[in-house]
């Protein structure tokens, strides 16, 4: 099949800015993209060569967005399969395909296909209601403080808290969830993982990915990650474990968690571009959108390794602040060397929404740190 130039249509659900940066690539190689999203202020409006307005959990918008496609993928979790499966039985390519996603969609079949596959992480239990855990509360062996997870539609740490006593279930949705062991871990690794449908795999490095306590959202992503070699070749082979579990299409973002005692628990996996791989555009030979692209067209991939350290900045909206977006301090961090700024295109911030980010790349780890921590303090997301 000829992609490029052609006639070919690469349908991408989501418009936001993953979706934004798998266009830089789509649009480099002249591949034709139609794009479906909620809002008609996506940062992918006018980058694609046709965009919809659509509910991406309604199955009539899906399945007609998706009929007028050759391939379909997507930039976010939030869709809806059943319109993919139907898809796909019509012969419409879909990849990652509907049976990954469904799997990831929800947590508590995400924690069971882990234990059904060997994988290891931590222990679980899964609860219809805040009712039904209270009922049946004595009969398990939970202890706090322990983690609440919506089963379906948390992202970013919204849906995730620490429950410290029986009395804070009170306050939570009336829905299913399930409850976590909590882990005292000492750092949170990730990577990611591409493989085609002829079954290539390539690895990217492992990463870590440092956390703002109050907002529980990652603020910096580090690669490497700063541990020993026994620990990264564990990671990793875990990480092509679960990998070849799901024999997913795509990419596959792998978090885990390293333990006080030097074990990898999978926290989550992501089959799509993830936030902890955006330093691949600076530093890997090629970046995670170029082998999301290469994957689930069938080409061959390429290699992930990376060239540099890099130190990965989020940019969020700082607190007390909503409206029309203003970036301060943003053109001082670009006067410098080996910091490369990504604006997201959202015209309107709110406290932790994340609006862009930095890639610091540097051959001295320390001094890339030292340079991302003053590009963080230089930038605030503020509104005009
Ligand atoms: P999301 O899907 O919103 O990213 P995660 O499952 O990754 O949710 O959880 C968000 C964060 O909460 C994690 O990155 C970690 O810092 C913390 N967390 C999640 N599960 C646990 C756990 N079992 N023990 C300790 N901390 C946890």
């Amino acid at each position: 099949m000829n992609y490029f130039s052609s006639d070919f249509k690469l349908g991408i659900l989501g418009g936001g800015q993953l979706g934004k940066m798998l266009l830089q690539v789509t649009s480099r190689l002249s591949i034709k993209t139609n794009i479906l999203d909620p809002s008609k202020d996506s940062p992918c409006k006018n980058l694609c060569n046709e965009f919809e307005i659509g509910n991406l959990m309604d199955f009539d918008s899906v399945y007609q967005f998706g009929k007028k496609c050759d391939l379909v993928t997507f930039e976010i979790e939030h869709v809806n399969t059943e319109a993919l499966e139907k898809l796909e039985s019509e012969g419409t390519k879909v990849y990652p395909s509907s049976k990954t996603l469904k799997i990831i969609q929800n947590k508590n079949l995400q924690k069971q296909f882990f234990i059904d596959n060997n994988i290891p992480t931590s222990d679980f239990w899964y609860f219809k209601s805040p009712k039904d855990f209270k009922n049946s509360f004595h009969k398990n062996q939970i202890s706090f403080p322990c983690v609440w997870k919506k089963t379906k539609f948390g992202y970013d740490g919204y849906g995730v808290e620490i429950i410290k006593s029986i009395k804070q279930i009170d306050n939570l949705p009336n829905e299913e969830f399930i409850i976590e062991e909590f882990i005292p871990f000492e750092k949170e690794l990730a990577t990611t993982i591409v493989r085609n449908n002829s079954g290539d795999i390539q690895i990217f490095p492992l990463v870590q990915m440092d956390f703002n306590k109050e907002s529980n959202q990652v603020e910096y992503v580090v690669c490497p990650a700063q541990v020993n070699r026994e620990i990264k070749d564990l990671a990793n082979a875990l990480a092509m474990k679960v990998s070849k579990s799901f024999k997913h299409v795509g990419l596959l973002a792998i978090e885990m968690f390293l333990t006080k005692d030097n074990k990898i628990l999978i926290n989550e996996v992501a089959p799509r571009p993830h936030n902890s791989a955006h330093y691949s555009i600076e530093a890997c030979e090629n970046s995670q959108f170029q082998q999301h692209i290469n994957s689930i067209l069938d080409l061959k991939l390429g290699s992930c390794k990376s060239n540099n350290n890099a130190i990965m900045v989020n940019l969020v909206g700082e607190k007390g602040y909503s409206g029309p977006v203003f970036y301060q301090g943003i053109e001082k961090a670009m006067e410098q060397s080996n910091v490369s700024v990504h604006i997201y295109g959202k015209s309107n911030t709110k406290p932790n929404r994340k609006m862009g980010h930095v890639t610091v790349t540097d051959e001295n780890l320390k001094n890339g740190l030292k340079k991302a921590k003053s590009v963080k303090n230089l930038i605030k997301v503020k509104t005009k």
